[in-house]
């Protein structure tokens, strides 16, 4: 893995847990713009808090999850992360 994709996938992670500085929102912006790499991380990584938004929902709201969703689910996952 490249530097700037290490630095890259820390913001990602990062911006899960807090609102990222604009310095670094344009950083990664235009790193992602250049590298598929990183778009394909950040993808399968806004898939990740989706899925863990829903199952919050699950646990806290009292909505499940059909099998079908989370068939479909477990299937996107796999899918985007390359397995
Ligand atoms: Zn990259």
């Amino acid at each position: 893995m490249k530097h700037a994709c290490k630095e890259i996938s820390r913001l990602a992670s990062n911006s899960l847990d807090r609102k990222l500085k604009l310095w670094e929102k344009v950083k990664f912006h235009v790193h992602l713009a250049m590298c598929s790499n990183c778009r394909n991380c950040d993808n399968s990584m806004k898939l990740i808090r989706e899925a863990s938004e829903l199952i919050q929902k699950t646990k806290y709201g009292n909505i499940r999850l059909s099998n079908v969703q989370r068939e479909k689910m477990h299937r996107t996952l796999k899918e985007s992360t390359g397995g």
